[in-house]
């Protein structure tokens, strides 16, 4: 029987817990504090308190809401580990990309630095599997993350037990559930852990089918669910620019010239058009870089390391970055290809705006089922997007 709960999505209520209050290790606390989080969002006051004593969750809220320090802090509060000691895994974190990988376990590092007795680590797909298996080996983590098509193949070789498996956890889980090789991976993973463990899945969007699938890996799991509808983000503002396909890098052009930002990304919608894109804005001497999945992995993780360090103030991606990952000093996102489907737009525009931070989002519609997406947009998510106004004043989008 599913225990689903109707959650607003605040970043601060009134009646605000603090993390003190949740009482939480101290080392943890103390890591907290450090990172700047003052209070605790809507969703980790309700998620953490669930969440650190081993209840299963589906837990839907807003891109940005800081979901991710919902299950590193209910992990690392839970592991009881003595230094130096021979580590089993207790936690495996599986996620979507491999950017997500290391975004997830930075933050496990982050939020961890204070118990280094808990040991965490990354494997994912593209790197060399030799080095891997030897740095696990040598140093095996209670805390695994990882995307499923490396760690099923860690599983399988052996190199890796799940028998001693307390916790797993589904980040963007509607979009891995969704996607036919992947569910199966999990689902292998899965059935190779013990029965009794925590589950916790999370996502910004859960459509029902997904919740479904949720529903039967656990039955007994804790909902918090946001009402899809109102799931845009209230600091950012969303305009549309109606253009031909062949006006579209003039259009462009022209805004960066006109638009101040800290830092922007361009979504389009394949590798070809994200690598032509870049060496346009490159040769205009725009501070451009571009990302997709077509990138040797040691380059995908250097241009997100450069793009996160602030060393190019554009990034051109495809729906590969389109979700999860943080970028803090985004506030502006451009749809310069429309996304296929609603749900992509809100995972992309939400990449500005984190943790109620002000951010503007333009979107080029092209033809007419540009128009028929942008439409369903505004009708599923109740939000007004409205035409490029010529003047936008920049402390509207700016902190
Ligand atoms: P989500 O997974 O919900 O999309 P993230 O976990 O990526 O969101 O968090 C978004 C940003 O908010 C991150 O930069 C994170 O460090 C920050 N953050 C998380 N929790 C807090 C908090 N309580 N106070 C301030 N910032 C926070």
């Amino acid at each position: 029987m599913s225990k689903k709960r109707n959650y607003k999505g605040s970043y601060a209520g009134a009646n605000t817990v603090s993390f003190k209050d949740m009482l939480l290790k101290k080392d943890i606390l103390r890591a907290i504090s450090e990172c700047g989080f003052e209070h605790p969002s809507e969703v980790q006051q309700t998620a953490i308190p669930f969440a650190m004593v081993g209840q299963d969750m589906i837990v839907q809220a807003k891109s940005g809401m800081g979901k991710t320090a919902v299950f590193v802090i209910a992990t690392l509060q839970q592991i009881d580990a003595t230094e130096g000691e021979d580590a089993e895994i207790d936690t495996l974190v599986l996620c979507h990309s491999r950017e997500m990988a290391f975004q997830i376990h930075k933050e496990f590092e982050r939020l961890g630095k204070y118990v280094p007795e808990i040991k965490t680590a990354v494997i994912y797909g593209g790197v060399n599997f030799t080095e891997q298996k030897k740095a696990i080996e040598e140093n095996m983590p209670h805390v695994l993350v990882g995307t499923p098509g490396r760690v099923q193949h860690f599983m399988n070789k052996g190199i890796i037990s799940f028998k001693s498996l307390q916790r797993m956890i589904l980040d963007e889980c509607d979009d891995m559930l969704q996607d036919d090789s992947m569910r199966r991976q999990i689902q292998d993973i899965f059935k190779k852990a013990p029965f009794a463990k925590q589950m916790l899945m999370c996502s910004a969007t859960i459509s029902e089918s997904a919740a479904r699938v949720c529903r039967q890996i656990s039955e007994n799991a804790e909902e918090i669910f946001l009402d899809d509808s109102k799931l845009t983000l209230h600091g950012l503002q969303q305009h549309y620019v109606e253009l031909a396909e062949d006006q579209k890098i003039k259009n462009l052009t022209s805004l960066l010239d006109r638009i101040d930002f800290n830092q922007m990304m361009i979504f389009v919608k394949s590798k070809k058009r994200a690598t032509a894109l870049n060496k346009i804005l490159s040769e205009a001497c725009f501070p451009s870089i571009f990302l997709h999945g077509g990138l040797k992995q040691e380059d995908r993780l250097d241009r997100y390391r450069k793009f996160k360090e602030f060393e190019a103030r554009i990034l051109i991606t495809t729906n590969l970055c389109g979700r999860g990952v943080d970028m803090e000093r985004v506030n502006v996102v451009i749809n310069f290809d429309m996304p296929e489907k609603s749900n992509e737009y809100l995972h992309r525009v939400g990449r500005a705006g984190r943790f109620g931070t002000k951010g503007l989002a333009i979107t080029f519609v092209n033809d007419e089922s540009d128009k028929k997406t942008l439409a369903e947009i505004q009708d599923r998510f109740e939000v007004k997007v409205t035409t490029l106004p010529k003047n936008i004043d920049t402390a509207s989008y700016t902190n």
